[in-house]
């Protein structure tokens, strides 16, 4: 992202306390003398290390009763921008400021050159067409399309001709295996086998991209790839990939968005009842033969 001028990595897992860990995180920001910090996490943990490293204005919304640790607070309110992403953009102004303007996409900038040596380097420069399949979720099984259906996606595009790359992370690797396993050939399980910069390197050199609701599927919004992403127990309402290249498919039921890791009703329909025939016909449709 041309916008960012530096990146200092978070050490610490979700729902981590870690306090050296936060603490060392504040020295390095402390450093930096930064003006201003905005928070975007509601949690009171998240707004430690900006207050830790004495940054002047730190903004964000008053969350965990974070008096004190935020500085500028803001309200939710109800309807004030459905997405997070609008929620998060209105941080950048003062509270209680009225409407939005447009908000411009998010957009990652890939350098052709260097997604060329990536897939050399991983021995896919040889691959025809290659379409990226991102199966999995970290949050949880709830937001996961099953594996035989991906399986049968797999099989349908090497049939056609496409090389098929499953892009994950090293936890995806046994859905992987299970999915390539099914496709005899053109089938090749990269999961954990790129780093983030890698996967996003091939993401942007796929002819298209099928993915769950996943940080993968936001990644490929903002690379601006022809896309088709499924939504389970998630809301593309609050989500949505941020892509006018991209095409939801959500069947919306009763139960849905229950935004639980795991079905609590047992029967996973909002992921099952969306059949990979259904997809089948959306990919003919908008990917053409290779
Ligand atoms: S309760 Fe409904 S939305 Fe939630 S996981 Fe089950 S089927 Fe999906």
């Amino acid at each position: 992202m041309p916008e960012v001028r530096g990146v200092l990595d978070n050490p610490l897992r979700h729902g981590e306390f870690g306090l050296l860990e936060r603490l060392r995180l504040a020295r390095r920001m402390r450093v930096a003398a930064y003006d201003m910090a905005i928070v975007l996490p509601n949690s009171w943990k998240s707004a430690l290390v900006p207050w830790l490293a004495g940054i002047p204005v730190r903004v964000g919304y008053t969350g965990e009763a974070r008096h004190g640790l935020i500085n500028r607070r803001h309200r939710l309110e109800r309807g004030a921008g459905s997405t997070i992403a609008e929620r998060y953009a209105r941080l950048a102004d003062a509270p209680g400021e009225a409407a939005l303007p447009d908000l411009p996409q998010p957009r990652l900038a890939a350098e052709p050159a260097q997604c060329a040596a990536t897939a050399a380097r991983l021995g896919l420069d040889g691959d025809a067409a290659p379409v990226a399949l991102c199966p999995g979720a970290e949050y949880g099984p709830a937001k996961r399309w099953p594996e035989e259906y991906w399986a049968r996606i797999a099989g349908c595009l090497a049939a056609r001709g496409h090389a098929v790359w499953l892009i994950g992370s090293a936890n995806d690797t046994g859905i992987a295996q299970a999915i390539a396993a099914a496709v005899p050939r053109g089938c090749r399980n990269l999961c954990g086998r790129t780093t983030l910069a890698q996967a996003i390197d091939l993401l942007a050199i796929a002819r298209f991209v099928l993915t769950n609701d996943s940080g993968l599927m936001h990644v490929a919004a903002a690379l601006d790839r022809p896309m088709i992403a499924l939504f389970g127990s998630s809301s593309p309402r609050y989500t949505p990939p941020l892509s006018k290249n991209a095409e939801v498919l959500w069947l919306e039921l009763a139960c849905s968005p229950c935004f639980k890791r795991e079905c609590p009703l047992g029967h996973f329909r909002c992921m099952r009842e969306i059949q990979p025939e259904r997809v089948e016909a959306r990919l003919a449709a908008r990917l053409p033969p290779p």
